[in-house]
């Protein structure tokens, strides 16, 4: 039995903690705020989880082995926090992100059905698309419950042995001896150091990762025109719209319809510019994006902003860097959760010897 020590209770590290717990190990997770931390990436009403994933054929294929992991997850949790509602992407240009989906779907034999214009508007009767416009369907995708997802799966590690010290700041770290130092001094080693800071992570590493480019993003919560909420709780998740600017989270299990627009998002560090948002203006400039395909564009109101931080260089791949003992995931972008439980189970079987790290990275990478 080994000690593994994780900083943050976002979905990797405790993912990590329940990959630990199910082979035997002992898991100390220290974390910052409270646990589940409502600032953290992780915790929102619904995150997606979807296949398309336009050019990036190694992140496509990850997709299935995270559908699985999710239902070790919920046979673990004794219910599940999914509603499958299936993904589209919408092509507006030729090469867009549907496109390149598609073209990702047929090389590697993906299950996936292609929409007319027509098709799309009948699916998606809220909508009307420009001439030329279709679709590329995934049977499964859409909302994974996040906020509950990881209030379950704190409760879920903490009964079944983990330790989790909540709102215990780590100031310092020395990843090569896998020693994390609490803001009172004190210090707990690990055989094993996970490092899944989140946003966080410059400010605690910042000799080696101070550089990161930290982004905002601000999601929109909407209330549909009430002739299209039905059609909007119906209608599959959207994973993209035109080059892949704009996706949509349908209103199930009472969660709320939430757009997002991609590029709303902004450089700026958790630490420094905090959680605070202007619904009016945030609204007008993730709703713009969309409007010129709603029906009824002027029916949609705003009820708020879901504010959240995350690291993302130029490459947009995980990063999973083996420092001595330590282990760093980072580059988390918009996109980990979804393979959150699939990346702890991955970590643990790494440190048992399952991979190497280098090998762990590649896969983490997309490669
Ligand atoms: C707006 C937005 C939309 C997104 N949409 C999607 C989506 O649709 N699908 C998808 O798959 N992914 C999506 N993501 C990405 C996904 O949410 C994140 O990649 C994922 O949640 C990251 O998990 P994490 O555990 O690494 O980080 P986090 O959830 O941020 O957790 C990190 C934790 O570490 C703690 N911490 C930090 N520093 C310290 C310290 N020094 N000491 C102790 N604790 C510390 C923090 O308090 C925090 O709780 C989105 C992210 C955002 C922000």
């Amino acid at each position: 039995m080994a000690r593994i020590v994780i900083i943050g209770a976002g979905i990797v590290g405790l993912s990590v903690a329940r990959a630990a717990l199910k082979n035997g190990h002992e898991a100390i997770v220290l974390e910052q705020g409270p646990v589940p931390n409502p600032q953290a990436a992780s915790f929102d009403l619904h995150r997606m989880i979807r296949y398309q994933y336009g050019s990036a054929e190694g992140y496509t294929r990850m997709v299935t082995g995270a559908f699985d992991a999710w239902d070790r997850l919920w046979d673990d949790l004794g219910t599940d926090h999914f509603e499958n509602t299936g993904s589209i992407a919408i092509s507006l240009a030729p090469d867009d992100y549907a496109e390149k989906s598609l073209k990702t779907f047929q090389a590697i034999g993906l299950n996936h059905e292609v929409l007319d214009r027509e098709g799309v508007e009948r699916l998606c009767p809220h909508l009307t698309l420009p001439e030329g416009a279709w679709g590329v369907v995934a049977a499964r995708g859409g909302p994974l419950f996040a906020s509950r997802i990881v209030t379950d799966l704190a409760q879920w590690v903490v009964d079944h042995g983990a330790e989790i010290e909540a709102n215990c700041k780590v100031v310092r770290v020395d990843p090569e001896n896998g020693i994390a130092e609490r803001a009172d001094g004190t210090t707990v080693e690990g055989d094993l150091l996970v490092i899944a800071a989140g946003a966080w992570l410059p400010g605690l590493l910042p000799d080696r990762y101070g550089d990161n480019a930290v982004y905002r993003q601000g999601l929109c919560y909407v209330e549909p025109p009430a002739r299209y909420k039905e059609s909007w709780r119906n209608a599959p998740a959207i994973a993209s719209l035109g080059d892949h600017t704009g996706y949509t989270l349908p209103d199930r299990r009472g969660a709320g319809l939430k757009i997002g627009y991609s590029a709303h998002r902004r450089l700026a560090r958790p630490e420094q510019h905090g959680f605070d948002s202007d619904l009016e203006a945030e609204s007008a400039a993730i709703l713009g994006a969309f409007k010129p395909y709603f029906n009824e564009p002027d029916g949609y109101q705003p009820t708020r902003i879901q504010v959240g931080f995350y690291v993302l260089d130029p490459s947009r791949r995980f990063k999973v860097d083996q420092l001595g003992r330590g282990l760093v995931v980072t580059n988390c972008d918009g996109q980990m959760f979804k393979f959150g439980p699939l990346l702890g189970e991955r970590i643990v079987g790494m440190f048992e010897g399952a991979e190497s790290a280098a090998d762990l990275s590649r896969w983490a990478a997309g490669h």
